[in-house]
């Protein structure tokens, strides 16, 4: 059985510094699209996006538990 898990992950363009470690860090997850920013929470494992979530520096992602 193969079980997979996404996580949710909000993200608050006011908290947001466009420092862009986000989308260095994890391409695959966190991406720009056309100039929009765009969260493909499945591009990884849960447990890389919380480490590069919990590493924003302004605290404009989370993830919802
Ligand atoms: S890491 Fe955080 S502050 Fe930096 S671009 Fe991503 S969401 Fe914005």
């Amino acid at each position: 059985m193969l079980l997979c898990i996404v996580v949710k992950v909000t993200w608050d363009d006011k908290l947001c510094i466009q420092a862009g470690l986000c989308v260095k860090n994890l391409p695959s997850v966190f991406q720009l699209r056309d100039g929009k920013f765009v969260i493909v929470p499945e591009g990884a494992p849960e447990a890389r996006v919380r480490q590069v979530v919990s590493q924003c520096p302004s605290g404009a992602l989370k993830v919802i538990d």
